[in-house]
């Protein structure tokens, strides 16, 4: 291990080394050579023995690529921006306008008619210059899902509407990629993790939903409305969820579905059990 330079009264409390439950984390052998700017930016993140230097190495050296620059994807990019996450991946092929203000707070008024990965690039660039932004302004098909998951380490589900959903989840499995994914509607939200790729007992998307509800039957956020607050709090769990992936710390939400209800206050945590017959991960596949 490299000199991490103890001396330095931020690291005294926190290196973190002693915690094996780190020894999960995503990417593994992390550099831990860090700079004064480094170690005063993150001091807050190294005091936790769970993260240390080596679990904020590895968010330093972590790609997570967010699927949607809309109201999930601004706290939840915010966070790992402010993390310290290397590089985070932006797609999304939408402009920005006035009615997204109300949740997508990543974005400014100033900045209608942008390009929305454009307009959350800036905001997170100037929130930590050393976190490396790619935008890809375009729509996610399926060839863009082939070229672009296996870039990334791991990947964040923030968008409106099924066919991109399933479309993720299914190039995901297939392409051995962990997918953190979050979803509001009104006054409600859930979130989950799939690492199915990595076989039982961790289930896949369709394991619950086997296929997507035909148009029409679930209203989107733009027919049926959202307290803009909700999706900042589902994105900023989405954000925490992500960073124990890349860190290894904690219980995996994998098999986990979280579900919330804003107007009664209430968490349920629901198992979701792997389908031996599913169609994208068990027999039927
Ligand atoms: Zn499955």
């Amino acid at each position: 291990m490299r000199d991490i330079g103890l001396s330095r009264p931020v690291l005294a409390a926190g290196v973190g080394l002693d915690n094996m439950r780190i020894m999960d984390g995503l990417t593994p052998a992390p550099d831990l050579d860090f700079t004064e700017d480094e170690l005063h930016r993150y001091s807050r993140h190294i005091l936790l023995g769970e993260v240390g230097a080596i679990g904020q190495a590895r968010l330093r050296q972590a790609r997570v690529l967010v699927v949607g620059a809309g109201g999930l994807g601004s706290p939840l990019t915010l966070y790992l921006a402010g993390a310290g996450v290397g590089t985070i991946g932006l797609i999304d092929h939408d402009t920005l306008e006035l009615s997204n203000l109300q949740r997508q707070v990543a974005h400014t008024t100033g900045r209608i008619g942008q390009p929305k990965v454009e307009s959350m690039a800036a905001t997170l660039r100037a929130l930590n210059p050393l976190t490396k932004v790619e935008t890809h302004y375009r729509r996610l098909d399926e060839a863009t899902a082939k070229d672009l998951i296996p870039r990334y380490d791991i990947v964040c589900d923030g968008t409106d509407n099924f066919p991109t959903r399933f479309l993720l989840g299914d190039c995901c499995h297939r392409l051995g990629r962990t997918l953190v994914s979050a979803a509001v509607l009104r006054f409600e939200g859930q979130l989950s993790t799939y690492k199915s790729y990595l076989g039982a007992p961790h289930p896949c998307h369709r394991c619950l939903n086997p296929e997507p509800p035909p148009p029409g039957l679930v209203p989107s956020c733009g027919e049926a409305g959202v307290l803009g607050a909700v999706t900042g709090v589902m994105g900023t769990l989405q954000a925490t969820e992500v960073l124990k992936e890349i860190i290894g710390i904690g219980e995996s939400l994998s098999g986990r579905l979280l579900l919330w209800d804003a107007l009664d206050t209430r968490f349920r945590t629901i198992r979701l059990k792997r389908d031996p017959a599913c169609s994208l991960c068990g027999a039927g596949g």
